[in-house]
């Protein structure tokens, strides 16, 4: 299946911290080269090891990230563990001119403002196969500290309960992580 899928709305992909959102959109893209293409968003936390500006983030200040909204640039944003993550329009423009699929990694609030922009998007929820597994995803990554991590874990509580709610198209439980992304691909895919 290398060929564009039949509908390319944007996929928008939520869930809690460690889930695995990450490795499976990256998995999509591997596995289907130059028919995605990720919606880099604005963020004012620092690149964890092997991250790229303009690849995973586009990494500014706080101050920048305020002038940003200021100018009305985010189609939406939101803080996430006392840092701020945002969807710019520009970054949208662009990706969409590549006639890509346009893939979303955003937390909940964000998944609020897609539904309630003009960006006719479709949504996966990702979950754990138990809460107590994304304490372990955490750790085992390796590249949080321990106030990270609280936070992280924190905010889990309403991700979950955001997912059973919010009328996502798709929920999946990433616990095997090859029948999760065949899940995923066969969503996207459909
Ligand atoms: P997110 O992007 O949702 O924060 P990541 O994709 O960074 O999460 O995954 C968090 C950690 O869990 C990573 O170390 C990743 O390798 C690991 N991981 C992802 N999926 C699984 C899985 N199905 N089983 C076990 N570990 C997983
Ligand atoms: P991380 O720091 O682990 O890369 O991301 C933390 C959280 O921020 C994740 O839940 C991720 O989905 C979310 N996130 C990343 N980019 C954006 C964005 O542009 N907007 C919103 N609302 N959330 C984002």
């Amino acid at each position: 299946m290398s060929a564009a899928p039949s509908d390319r709305r944007p996929v928008v992909i939520s869930g809690p911290s460690g889930v695995g959102k990450g490795t499976l959109f990256k998995m999509l893209f591997d596995r289907h080269p130059d028919i995605f293409t990720l919606s880099v968003s604005h963020t004012t936390r620092g690149p964890r090891p092997g991250e790229q500006h303009s690849v995973d983030y586009y990494y500014i200040s706080k101050d920048e990230f305020r002038d940003l909204i200021a100018k009305d640039k985010f189609i939406e944003h939101a803080e996430f563990g006392s840092n701020m993550y945002g969807t710019s329009k520009m970054t949208i423009e662009e990706q969409t001119a590549k006639g890509k699929v346009v893939v979303l990694d955003i937390e909940m609030e964000g998944v609020k403002q897609v539904k309630r922009s003009s960006i006719d998007a479709r949504y996966v929820f990702i979950a754990p196969p138990a809460p107590e597994e994304l304490e372990k995803r955490l750790r085992a990554r390796g590249t949080e500290d321990e106030n990270s991590i609280r936070k992280r874990l924190d905010r889990s509580v309403q991700e979950l309960e955001f997912g059973k709610t919010a009328g996502f198209d798709k929920i999946i439980i990433n616990d095997d992580l090859e029948t999760a992304y065949k899940e995923l691909e066969d969503f996207v895919y459909q």
